[in-house]
């Protein structure tokens, strides 16, 4: 794989898309820059994907964030947050019992292997998670410490909008209303692997409900960013 990079999107969004093999899991990520402090969307999958983030945003010339929101509680979309400094975690209250629970499992490679025999629908996801970390040494998972229930405004002028959905239960969509942005993480995604049954789709009615005239940007964790335009036919083909 090549080493992560930012790409401009629109206004004071960018980008830096994830792994394109799904056998990776790793979430792309964005950022949404700002003088008074920069705020971060999703932390990498792990503390060594967080810090080649690190190292694409000063590639770009972009300043280390000051915020940090979780999409959701998924492993690929907060793993790497222990190794963003000086950040406040942000997400969506949901997400607290959850990661608290997350936290306090024995990660390790013999625990994800011993998960995996025991259930082998894990193995996909805790596989990646084991090609995903090579130390556990430095690892933790960890909890957003600013928490909202319906909907929060950023002091930087970023929405943050609970959407659930069967995801996730703490989906959490991102507004960057001036950059025409929105960051749609994993939310119209069927459940993960384990849990998913044959019907599950995506749901693209939950996009049809978000779309939004004031926005031509449509950003998911794990594929191109959509314009308004392909929103609208992806959602009308359905
Ligand atoms: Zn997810």
């Amino acid at each position: 794989m090549v080493a992560p990079q930012f790409h401009h999107l629109a206004g004071r969004v960018w980008i830096c898309p994830g792994d394109p093999d799904p056998e990776a899991v790793q979430a792309g990520v964005a950022v949404v820059v700002d003088e008074r402090g920069s705020v971060m969307i999703d932390a990498g999958q792990s503390p060594a994907h967080a810090r080649e983030i690190q190292v694409a945003l000063a590639a770009a010339g972009l300043p280390q964030p000051r915020w940090l929101v979780y999409t959701h509680h998924h492993w690929d979309h907060v793993w790497g947050a222990c190794a963003w400094p000086g950040v406040e975690i942000v997400g969506h209250e949901a997400a607290v019992p959850l990661l608290r629970a997350e936290a306090a499992r024995p990660w390790s490679h013999h625990y994800l292997d011993e998960q995996v025999r025991a259930n082998p629908r894990l193995g996909p996801s805790f596989r990646a998670r084991a090609r995903a970390v090579d130390s556990w040494e430095d690892f933790a998972v960890l909890p957003p410490t600013r928490t909202f229930t319906d909907a929060d405004v950023l002091p930087v002028g970023v929405g943050l909008r609970h959407v659930g959905g069967r995801h996730a239960p703490d989906s959490t969509v991102v507004l960057v209303p001036d950059s025409g942005v929105m960051v749609l993480g994993d939310c119209f995604y069927p459940p993960p692997a384990h849990l998913r049954r044959p019907e599950d789709g995506l749901d693209l009615g939950l996009v049809r409900r978000l779309l939004d005239d004031d926005y031509h940007w449509y950003v998911s964790s794990h594929a191109e960013p959509m314009t308004a335009e392909q929103a609208r036919s992806a959602v009308e083909d359905a």
